[in-house]
């Protein structure tokens, strides 16, 4: 998996170029900009050490390892899998890192069989099976598995077809007013509009007795560009495996909710398991969904349901009539974490943990193991560095995780089975996912947010010749000012045109962070490279493999070294800092503007369900409607009573006095030199350490407790894509107003403990 990057408008063309020629002021790392948590000196010694750092970088090794573990199917319990882990593992070691496997049996079921079958009005038989593309090498390969939806359930149906468009809730309110329900019936839906794990949820919900999933090339194919292997995009017959866990409500083995999945530890019966889903489920090509949805009869889709097949997209239910048949092994299966270790000196109890996953789908040379070989060779470069005789002052902790891809399986059970130790001592979590050519992709923490511009702005971009960190804001800009631009593009791009820090996005999931940062509360950053490529084409299908990175992705890792540069500077940073490189005025600047979005939320749905209902009295939805083809009214929305947000903008005001006295005090100490006698800078290093915490809250969210965060957290209806100050917008969104009015009282309580502690750190910094 990976989470999806800042979504821009497209067409940037010659005017970025003007633009990041042209950027004024630069914000990154240079001479006027003090390095954060550095002495001068100290500074400058750093530098030189990141230096060292990127001389031992060579794209040639990227390329060799992802060769080498991409050259066959490394999915949970494969056996390349697990060579991959134990050729990590010696890797390490010989790299001068104290490194072993650490063992998780969880369960994994895989397809033992599957069918689909049109069976009225004509008949046509599923392929199920992506074949063999000229010119790559590895999808001939044996060793596979089909094409499928891990923790879907098994079943045996046939039933009439629906197509319900991306199948999200607004969706079935479109559905409605047509007067087709989907009880009984096998759902048809598309990939895109929300995460691929609620569409057979929502279809459940919703009566249905089955669900596919395909992918349509308006969205992901021929529409977006020429098809493998021509071009990168999905093929007729290329498929998106993916998990559709309940991952909103936890990650990791459904069976150990919150602990870690060890030898003896109790699992929950298959039946108790909450994130396991109740119906059958089935990704296909859009060559195999092309005769299903041109057999299906009724109502014809509304205009914004239609993708680019060359038919004529209807709803049903019916004629169209499927047979739908998977039944899966229910077996526990072990994954393999690669640990390593490199111990620091003076504070070896403070940990920098870097992950990324090493499981694919099928070879995955995007997803996981081109952000994997930059992860690699930064631990090639920091052992180097180690040899050298250079030592942190903290620990880095490397890890490779296994079983992301079903459900973020490695990285969840453990940080569950050392959650303590972690929350202990852990001060950061980086993560990468993927990588390829184009922009950085950075979120994460906002405490963290200047670290990155300073390490960004001194990374140079391989293409452009300007740093990573101005080429993004070039592209923001542009992006935010084009006509369609997303309000969150335009925000940033306000933000960016300043000239201070680009602003960094706010986490949801869809890969490994999720335990440390939502569960552990430990200040997180995910990164990677990505936006001139072509991998949606080819995400989670036998099509990610070497042979189509190197034409489609980084064919010289010229952006696997750049996300080394980037991730490695700051692991160093981090480790080394005098005080840790937080800024803690950035999150309360970024928290306003949260605030800011939940008044506008509240005022624009007031303002538009007074709309409504001004319509309903004037029986316009009626008097609208074709009686040929007639669309009933929506469903009365309920009246929008008063929201009281007041709770939370007073902790945001009081929390921005706070941070203002923080910034003042490091800013005196840091003209000063940082002179803080040692053991007093150990209490303001632990302290910063644990700041992130102090955003959670032990009762977590409303119906999910293991999502602890109270500022971050994937949407219940979005699952990947992030809700900020989620126990309120949820709510907001979800029209459950006392809740939202509740949630804004618990959110500002959370918000006053964590400005208790900047006060604290305040105090030992004057
Ligand atoms: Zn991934």
């Amino acid at each position: 998996m990976k989470a999806s990057r800042l979504r821009l408008a497209a067409a940037l063309g010659c005017a970025l170029a003007t633009l990041a020629a042209g950027a004024a002021t630069p914000a990154g790392d240079n001479q006027q900009d003090a390095m954060l948590g550095f002495t001068a000196g100290a500074a400058a010694q750093e530098r030189s050490l990141e230096q060292r750092f990127d001389a031992q970088l060579n794209p040639a090794e990227l390329r060799d390892w992802l060769q080498q573990m991409s050259s066959g199917p490394n999915q949970v319990g494969s056996p390349h899998d697990k060579a991959n882990a134990e050729f990590m593992l010696a890797k390490f070691k010989s790299w001068g890192w104290d490194a072993h496997i650490e063992t998780f049996d969880v369960l994994y079921p895989t397809p033992t069989d599957e069918k689909l079958e049109l069976v009225a009005p004509d008949v046509y038989t599923a392929k199920l099976h992506e074949p063999p593309v000229p010119g790559d090498r590895t999808s001939d390969q044996a060793g596979a598995l089909p094409p499928y939806n891990v923790y879907g359930a098994d079943g045996d149906v046939t039933a009439p077809l629906v197509y319900v468009n991306y199948g999200m809730p607004d969706d079935y309110k479109e559905l409605a007013r047509r007067g087709v329900d989907v009880k009984g019936k096998i759902v048809i839906v598309r990939y895109g509009g929300g995460w691929r794990g609620l569409k057979p949820e929502l279809a459940y919900e919703h009566g249905a007795v089955g669900c596919l999933i395909y992918s349509d090339p308006r969205d992901d194919g021929y529409f977006e560009g020429d098809t493998y292997p021509q071009g990168g995009w999905r093929p007729a017959d290329g498929v998106q495996r993916g998990s559709v866990a309940k991952m909103q409500l936890y990650p990791g083995d459904p069976t150990t909710p919150g602990y870690g999945s060890t030898p003896g530890a109790k699992h929950l019966a298959l039946k108790d398991a909450k994130t396991i889903l109740k119906i059958p489920v089935l990704p296909i090509s859009y060559g195999d969904a092309t005769p299903l949805l041109k057999a299906l009869g009724g109502p014809l889709a509304p205009a914004n349901w239609r993708g680019a097949l060359p038919i004529t997209y209807r709803i049903g239910a019916g004629p169209a009539k499927v047979h739908l048949l998977v039944k899966s092994e229910w077996t526990r299966k072990p994954v393999y974490d690669v640990i390593a270790k490199l111990k620091g000196s003076t504070a070896p109890d403070q940990w920098i943990v870097r992950g990324n996953h090493h499981d694919g789908w099928v070879f995955g040379a995007w997803d996981p193991l081109a952000g994997m070989v930059a992860e690699m060779a930064e631990a090639k470069a920091l052992g180097a560095l180690y040899k050298d005789g250079w030592r942190p002052k903290r620990t880095i902790v490397y890890a490779s995780w296994d079983g992301e891809e079903p459900g973020l399986l490695g990285s969840t059970e453990w940080a569950e089975t050392h959650a303590r130790e972690l929350q202990d001592k852990a001060v950061l979590y980086l993560n990468s996912d993927t990588n390829a050519r184009g922009y950085l992709d950075a979120g994460g923490s906002h405490s963290l947010q200047h670290l990155v511009n300073q390490v960004a702005g001194g990374v140079n971009d391989p293409e452009k010749n300007v740093s990573v960190m101005e080429r993004l804001r070039a592209r923001i800009m542009v992006g935010g000012n084009e006509k369609n631009a997303s309000p969150e593009i335009k925000e940033f791009a306000k933000v960016a045109e300043k000239g201070g820090d680009v602003p960094i996005q706010a986490l949801g999931s869809g890969s490994d962070y999720s335990a440390f940062l939502e569960h552990l509360g430990i200040a997180s950053l995910n990164l990677g490279f990505g936006g001139e490529d072509d991998d949606d084409g080819i995400y989670h299908s036998r099509y990610d493999s070497f042979d189509h990175y190197i034409r489609f992705g980084d064919p010289d890792f010229k952006y696997g070294v750049a996300l080394a540069q980037v991730a490695g500077h700051i692991v160093l940073r981090t480790a080394d800092a005098e005080v840790l490189p937080m800024r803690f005025g950035d999150f309360s600047d970024t928290l306003d503007r949260y605030m800011d979005e939940l008044h506008k939320a509240v005022d624009a749905t007031r303002k538009a369900t007074e709309t409504q209902h001004k319509l309903m009295a004037m029986h316009a939805y009626e008097l609208d409607s074709d009686p040929t083809r007639p669309v009933a009214p929506p469903e009365r929305d309920s009246d929008v009573p008063k929201i009281d947000l007041s709770p939370l903008d007073q902790s945001a005001r009081a929390l921005k006095q706070s941070a203002q006295a923080y910034e003042a005090a490091y800013e005196a100490r840091a003209a000063n030199g940082l002179q803080i006698p040692a053991g007093q800078l150990r209490k303001i290093n632990d302290l910063m350490g644990r700041m992130e915490q102090s955003l959670t809250d032990k009762d977590g969210l409303p119906g999910r407790e293991w999502f602890k965060h109270m500022i971050y957290a994937p949407g219940m209806l979005t699952g990947y894509g992030v809700k900020t100050v989620p126990g309120v917008r949820e709510a907001l969104e979800g029209r459950r107003w006392e809740e939202a009015n509740q949630y804004a009282v618990i959110t500002a309580k959370v918000l006053d403990g964590y400005r208790a502690q900047l006060d604290k750190l305040t105090a030992m910094l004057q």
